[in-house]
């Protein structure tokens, strides 16, 4: 039997005249997540994207999987494809559903026609179909308010369709429709789930990770590979930039004030952050920073980190609650990866006494004790990056 995959547009349905293009890109990207398994066409029409494999060994399995993650889509489901003739489809139907039935008790057929020259009206082709469902499987019962399984029945153009209940889509709006970002990685929880946040909201997603060797591991750098990795699951492709941070952490110890420590060193990854996205097309910067959360997460820490560049800086988790945050790390599996042991650059020399309240002259005074820029040049030129493909 011939299995395709019916996809429904989310929120893309609202965007007027940018729908085409929204639409456009969320094929492109569901393409280049499925490129790896197998040639497969796609056609539009209304609402719908069809996904039809072309070849025999296409993995639809795995297809269905990967369309669950594609931000842009409501929801989706597999379909069966019978030739445009009454008894094929119903036979077709009791095929389909011969082993998943029993997982139900009651169910309602529904008939689409997008073809009106088809013999048969809707209302006609429910009751064939239903009569039919019911003759095979006396246990079953009919609910037409609520009930456990919807098949519906498409009468297309060149085919029909049936199709049993549509899963949930991933939602939000295609990658790549709001510009690029730059997401100030960690090794953390709240990084990853910012950066799949914003990735939902249709921003293209690239990863800045500072890391501080010797004092932050290799061990430490692969923890963020594979949460970048976990994340480009959501986000697809994803490029990852590691900036060399040691130099600069430890001038930073040798001469700016232990209260500022942390909050200069945060104001000069934004500097290098904004740099490295500027060069990469990127037009915003995304942390995973929540209103109190730590001492450099208060108002006014978070003011000293905002005027360190003129980019926009992005916190998707802003006002969120660490529950919360945590219970979205799970949903998107990278909970268990964050919270393996390995240092981050930040917690190498935090300061005993943090300043929770520090006022920004004061800041810029203590950072202007030191000319950092040839270091933050040096850093530049010594990044490393790495391309995670996202399927
Ligand atoms: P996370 O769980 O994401 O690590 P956190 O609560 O530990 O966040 P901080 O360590 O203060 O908070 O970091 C706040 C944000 O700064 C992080 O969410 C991340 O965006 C950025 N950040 C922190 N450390 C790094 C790093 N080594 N490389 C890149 N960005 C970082
Ligand atoms: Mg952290």
């Amino acid at each position: 039997m011939k299995e395709i995959i019916l996809i429904k547009n989310g929120e893309l349905a609202l965007k007027g005249l940018n729908r085409s293009t929204f639409e456009d890109k969320m094929i492109k990207n569901i393409r280049r997540r499925l490129s790896d398994l197998g040639k497969v066409t796609f056609f539009k029409s209304q609402s719908t994207i069809t996904v039809y494999p072309e070849s025999e060994d296409f993995d639809l399995d795995e297809a269905e999987i990967r369309i669950g993650r594609v931000f842009g889509i409501a929801g989706y489901s597999r379909a069966a494809v019978a030739e445009k003739d009454m008894a094929e489809i119903e036979k077709v139907t009791l095929d389909y559903f011969s082993d998943k039935i029993f997982a139900y008790k009651t169910f309602k057929v529904e008939a689409k026609r997008s073809d009106k020259k088809f013999p048969l009206k809707s209302p006609e082709i429910c009751r064939e179909i239903g009569a039919a469902m019911l003759s095979a499987h006396p246990f079953l019962k009919v609910d037409v308010h609520n009930p456990d399984l919807v098949i519906t029945v498409e009468i297309r153009d060149r085919e029909a369709y049936i199709r049993g209940n549509q899963k949930k889509g991933a939602g939000g709006i295609p990658v790549g429709t709001s510009g690029r970002g730059a997401v100030l990685m960690s090794g953390g929880i709240d990084s990853p789930v910012a950066a799949f946040m914003m990735a939902r909201r249709g921003l293209e997603i690239m990863g800045v990770h500072f890391a501080a060797p010797p004092y932050t591991s290799e061990m430490a750098e692969n923890k963020v590979k594979m949460l970048t990795e976990k994340v480009s699951k959501y986000a697809g492709r994803i490029e990852l930039y590691i900036v060399p941070f040691t130099e600069i952490q430890l001038a930073i110890r040798d001469n700016c004030p232990e209260e500022y420590f942390t909050i200069i060193m945060r104001r000069l990854m934004m500097k290098i952050a904004e740099r490295v996205a500027l060069m990469h097309g990127a037009k915003a910067l995304v942390t995973g920073e929540s209103l109190g959360q730590v001492a450099s997460q208060t108002l006014m820490a978070l003011a000293c980190t905002d005027c360190a560049c003129e980019m926009p800086i992005l916190r998707p988790l802003v006002g969120m609650d660490k529950n919360d945050i945590v219970e979205l790390a799970r949903k998107t599996d990278t909970f268990e990866t964050s919270i393996l042991p390995y240092e981050d650059c930040c917690t190498v020399f935090t300061p005993k006494h943090p300043n929770t309240r520090p006022k920004k002259e004061d800041v810029l005074a203590a950072e202007a004790q030191f000319d950092f820029s040839p270091m933050i040049e040096k850093a530049i030129q010594n990044i490393r990056f790495e391309i995670i493909e996202g399927r």
